[in-house]
């Protein structure tokens, strides 16, 4: 199918260029990027500060908009997860988690993903295809006029992470474009320093994103501290192992301002990672590679029936911390938030449920 090109992914400078094209002049270019990021407009036919001949002839060439909301669900949590699809068929999901202190929007940065880690729910779908900007940022403009409101104002605090479906550093492009376009100020405004990203360890690109100049922060998913292990969990270690990869995040850590920090997450997994000794060997690893500016964030893992993995015991899941602390190392337990509804970490499979509670299309 032949798409008219998505303006939702178009930054400033491209959609002036392409009004040059058209033969429209600077200013309405302008106008229709506030519309579409600053309103968080999703049809030309809202802008009403532009000539009706205009909207038509937007209508014509281009879209404001591609995603479809399939359903919506709310956990007891108050964390909700969206269900949507590709004008081409393909899921993308995305959840919201509200906490008293701030919001989170997770996003997708592929349908599906390529790496197959073994605790993961999303790894059953594989890669379907990289998300395009416009359909990366498009999400978060669902998401955020469904909690918000349409157009209505982002609160200070509100956060992004790219720990959706997919691995972000494997649609590193189209990534940095829509989080570039994100932080307009005309537009939805939102920071590098209130987003987060998380890779799975393509080492490469995290030489390339620490030299990035207006940068997110960083999260890298390690999950074990030992070669033979993680190759199990994450064959992507395979690719890249350990001692390469924290070479790479100490190049990283040496980009740092003072005062910033960045995470590696490491899900417990009940008898496979979580001993006294995995939490030592942990603590080693990285005094080893001499990192100093980390915390851990321990993520207990989030079961499915199709993964063959427990969650650890919450005494277990304390005493990993409590061992990590009194080696120095930085540590914080992640509560599961919305595990009822399948929008928990390495739980998003673009599960339709019909049992669960889902509220009518937006
Ligand atoms: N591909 C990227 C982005 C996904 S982020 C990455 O791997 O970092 C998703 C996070 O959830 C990762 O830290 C991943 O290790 C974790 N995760 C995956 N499956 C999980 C599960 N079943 N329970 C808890 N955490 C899980």
């Amino acid at each position: 199918m032949l798409q008219r090109p998505h303006l939702t992914g178009f930054s400033r400078a491209e959609l002036v260029a392409l009004f040059a094209e058209i033969g429209e002049p600077r200013y309405r270019a302008d106008q229709v990027f506030r519309g579409l990021h600053g309103r968080r407009s999703m049809a030309f036919d809202e802008m009403t500060d532009l000539p009706k001949s205009l909207r038509e002839k937007l209508n014509e060439l281009a879209s404001a908009s591609t995603l479809t909301v399939g359903s919506r669900y709310t956990s007891v949590d108050g964390t909700r997860r969206f269900l949507m699809k590709t004008h081409d068929g393909y899921p993308v999901e995305a959840v919201f988690i509200p906490t008293e202190s701030r919001d989170t929007i997770c996003f997708s940065s592929q349908s599906g993903c390529p790496l197959k880690c073994d605790f993961c729910l999303t790894a059953r779908l594989g890669l379907l295809r990289n998300l395009t900007a416009g359909e990366i940022i498009e999400q978060i403009i669902l998401v955020l006029n469904d909690v918000y409101g349409v157009g209505g104002e982002t609160p200070h605090g509100t956060n992004l992470v790219a720990m959706g479906e997919g691995e972000p550093f494997l649609n590193f492009e189209n990534l940095i474009k829509a989080l570039e376009i994100m932080s307009d100020e005309t537009g939805l405004f939102i920071v590098p320093g209130r987003v987060t990203v998380s890779t799975a360890g393509i080492v490469p690109k995290i030489y390339e994103f620490a030299e990035l100049d207006r940068r997110p922060n960083l999260a890298i998913s390690l999950s074990s501290a030992n070669d033979e292990l993680r190759d199990k969990l994450m064959p992507i270690n395979k690719r890249w192992p350990i001692h390469e990869l924290l070479s790479a995040a100490k190049a990283f850590e040496k980009t740092l301002k003072r005062g910033e920090r960045f995470t590696f997450e490491y899900v417990l997994l009940g008898g496979v990672n979580d001993s006294d000794k995995d939490a030592e060997d942990l603590a080693r690893l990285l005094r080893r590679h001499d990192l100093r500016k980390v915390k851990i964030n321990l993520i207990p893992h989030n079961p499915a029936e199709q993964l063959d993995y427990r969650p650890s015991s919450p005494e277990q899941v304390k005493r990993f911390k409590e061992i990590l602390e009194s080696l120095d190392v930085s540590a914080y337990i992640r509560t599961p938030r919305g595990r009822d509804i399948y929008a928990a970490c390495g739980q998003l499979a673009a599960k339709e449920e019909p049992n669960l509670v889902q509220i009518a299309g937006i």
